[in-house]
């Protein structure tokens, strides 16, 4: 798929998320003025994250992960010899759950298909899931879900999977925001994006 096609593909999920109407998150996205956050990166990414939903700084700005946990998930990023931008972030839910509640199943109904476009314009080749909503979701949407354990016992794991444009890896994370509160983790957290580099055909151009 050419350039001006996916940008074509990507800016009209935009506008389909901008234009949702059934969607209490919507509504309460317009009565405080803020914005959806629809996804940011290389749009030729081989690897895509995937959060859960916008928090405040992210509502404010429309841009994923540009608060605290965003700087540690830069900071995972470059730890590998990644640049930011030239993988892709995004979330499962585009409008921001007030009070930064855990999405609700209907809201991840509503949501995860405008993720499944993104996923069929860029093609990633992995998918790094942060945190225990988009690993389930992920998995299941790949049919792995017979491995889904606890974020605990299967953080840093690679899971082979089949998409619809040929072989993927799954790979669950801890959330970024897990190494704030949760410090003794941070380490480890590290450690599992060092699995992430390998995985990646011809590393040189994902960089
Ligand atoms: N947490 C998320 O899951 N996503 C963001 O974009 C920011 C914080």
């Amino acid at each position: 798929m050419n350039q001006d096609k996916k940008y074509e593909l990507l800016k009209q999920i935009k506008e389909d998320v901008v234009n949702l109407k059934e969607s209490p998150l919507c509504r309460e996205r317009i009565k405080n003025r803020v914005f959806p956050v629809i996804g940011e990166g290389s749009h030729d990414a081989k690897i895509m994250f995937v959060g859960e939903a916008p928090g405040r700084n992210e509502a404010a700005t429309g841009r994923p992960f540009c608060g605290a946990a965003g700087q540690i998930l830069t900071e995972m990023i470059e730890s590998i010899g990644l640049k930011r931008q030239n993988v892709y972030i995004t979330n499962i839910i585009k409008d921001r759950p007030p009070d930064n509640r855990d999405p609700l199943p209907e809201e991840i109904d509503l949501y995860a298909p405008f993720l499944d476009r993104q996923i069929e314009v860029i093609k990633p080749e992995v998918i790094a899931t942060l945190g225990r909503y988009s690993m389930a979701y992920v998995m299941k949407k790949f049919w792995i879900e017979n491995e889904l354990k606890n974020i605990s016992q299967i953080h840093g794991k690679v899971f082979d999977a089949e998409s619809s444009y040929g072989k993927i890896k799954i790979i669950p994370l801890y959330h970024p925001a897990v190494a704030l509160y949760q410090n003794g983790l941070k380490e480890q957290m590290f450690k599992d994006f060092q699995v992430i580099a390998p995985l990646i055909k011809d590393f040189s151009t994902a960089i």
